[in-house]
């Protein structure tokens, strides 16, 4: 679904992307580790159309997002990309019920009752009326959730979903994860959480904006394997 080739994005004298080339096929779970400064984030920005490389070619489904400016990569971002990151941009004058409804008027006619839906899949139906400011920074990274999934994209790509939840919540957001992997949907996650990478098929380790190297783990399967007690890997 994506293909990144001898991408480097420079700020001045750093390559907080060095060269790096990957594939991610349709339905791939992917998880991305390294050490902080290591480019995660970075990789993810120009996977989720909001950063160009400096050099190198990024295709989605065929298209060059490398080509592409601010209209054309917000097009791609709305139609094709759910993302879920560290920094949360809900609209802090809209509640959480109308910000999932929000990212579903980009891409249909918004429909409060799948909005809702959605916010109690990750248990937030009860305070689908507050604002953000009314809520903790683990309430409103569950809201991102449900925003970024509400439109079914064909990728999700989530920097640190579980970074701000506790034990409970972290279950919920992996086990919908599972779903929508189950579901078909490619996933590619930043995570520092070991658990959290360990439900993915692949890892990609970075190192100083380079792919250090690639782990394949046998945990998880497609379909089955919700990390516990499945061959023990990790
Ligand atoms: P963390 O785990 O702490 O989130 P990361 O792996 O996501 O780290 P990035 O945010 O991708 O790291 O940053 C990679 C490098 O690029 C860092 O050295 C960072 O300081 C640098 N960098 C990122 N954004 C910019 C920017 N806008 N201008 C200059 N340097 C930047
Ligand atoms: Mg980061």
């Amino acid at each position: 679904i994506y293909s990144v080739r001898n991408v480097s994005r420079r700020y001045g004298e750093l390559a907080a992307l060095d060269d790096v080339s990957l594939e991610i096929r349709r339905g791939d779970w992917v998880s991305i580790v390294g050490p902080s400064g290591s480019g995660k984030s970075t990789l993810m920005n120009i996977l989720g159309c909001m950063d160009s490389p400096t050099e190198g070619i990024v295709l989605l489904e065929g298209e060059r997002l490398d080509k592409m400016g601010e209209p054309e990569l917000a097009t791609v971002r709305r139609q094709k990309i759910g993302l879920v990151f560290q920094q949360f941009h809900l609209v802090q004058h809209l509640t959480a019920v109308e910000n999932v409804m929000l990212a579903q008027y980009y891409h249909s006619i918004p429909d409060e009752k799948e909005a809702m839906a959605a916010l109690d899949r990750v248990g937030m139906a009860d305070r689908a009326t507050h604002l953000p400011r009314e809520l903790s920074g683990g309430e409103q990274q569950r809201v991102c959730v449900a925003r970024a999934l509400i439109n079914h994209p064909d990728v999700i790509l989530a920097d640190e979903p579980t970074g701000n939840l506790d034990e409970v919540n972290e279950r919920i957001v992996i086990d919908f994860f599972h779903t929508l992997h189950d579901a078909g949907t490619t996933l590619i996650v930043v995570t520092h959480d070991a658990e959290v990478a360990a439900q993915g098929g692949r890892q990609i380790i970075l190192e100083h904006g380079r792919i250090a190297r690639e782990a394949a783990d046998v945990a998880s399967t497609p379909t089955k394997g919700r990390g516990v007690g499945e061959g023990g890997a990790r």
